[in-house]
């Protein structure tokens, strides 16, 4: 089986339940491309972690509570919020390996802001600071489906190449949103307002991040086509590195 990794929030998260049912949709996400989900949570000791890391044939961040903005050197906003240390260093600390080792990578929402940040980037702690923004945050008062607006897809890009298309309509569940991007990635969509709505990095193999939530659109055709691109490029990866296990073990002949 392909294993994927999915970062996981806190016991402790003040959104604890709405991250509970995005993480559940990320794990079906997985499942129905053909994956393995596993669970990642935020408390495991850096060797535990790697452990988990390596098993791993590719890996999901999923979206929950805000970077600590001193990860970016800035002190937090009243808007800030859901910050977990923890959390921060474990996802910080798996980007990090993911990018040295090029393993699969697909963020989603916080994800992208944290990718962001991992390369050297910073973030609106609040969309409120760009100016002419139109309403990102569209929670927790509209289902987690609700189409919020459009965005535009660079035509050469990897996302473009694998929605087939240079734009879509998508839910908005953020208030934070990338305010410089890192050198080392590449802006492939934006909202009608500029703001980013994805990034790819340049020099990786797959490593794509969304600041939407393809998860609570499970029936959308582009949801179908991320979750199945991630896991199709993470399975090529591991026949890649054990191919040995593609072909069936010979059975020892019995001495006479
Ligand atoms: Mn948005």
């Amino acid at each position: 089986m392909t294993k994927i990794g999915v970062t996981l929030h806190p016991l402790t998260s003040p959104d604890r339940q709405e991250l509970d049912l995005l993480a559940q949709q990320i794990a079906e996400g997985v499942v129905a491309a053909g994956g393995a989900p596993v669970f990642i949570p935020p408390d495991l000791d850096e060797t535990t972690l790697y452990a988990r890391f390596s098993s791993l044939d590719g890996l999901i961040l999923s979206g929950g509570g805000d970077v600590a903005p001193a990860r970016y050197g800035e002190q937090a906003l009243p808007q800030v919020g859901g910050v977990d240390e923890q959390r921060d260093h474990m996802e910080m600390t798996l980007v990090r390996w993911a990018l040295a080792e090029k393993k699969p990578l697909f963020g989603i929402c916080r994800g992208l802001q944290l990718l962001n940040v991992v390369c050297g980037g910073a973030l609106y702690q609040d969309i409120s600071q760009h100016a002419n923004a139109i309403q990102h945050a569209y929670y927790p008062d509209y289902p987690h489906d609700y189409l919020a607006h459009a965005i535009a897809i660079a035509p050469d890009s990897q996302l473009a190449a694998l929605l087939g298309k240079t734009t879509t309509l998508v839910n908005s569940l953020h208030h934070q949103a990338c305010r410089t991007v890192a050198s080392s990635l590449r802006v492939v969509a934006h909202a009608p307002d500029g703001i980013v709505e994805a990034v790819e990095v340049v020099e990786h193999p797959f490593a794509l991040a969304v600041q939407w939530h393809p998860e609570a659109l499970p029936a959308a055709v582009e949801s179908k086509s991320l979750f199945g691109a991630l896991v199709a490029v993470s399975a090529q990866g591991q026949r890649e590195r054990h191919p040995q296990s593609a072909q069936i073990p010979e059975i020892p002949q019995r001495q006479a």
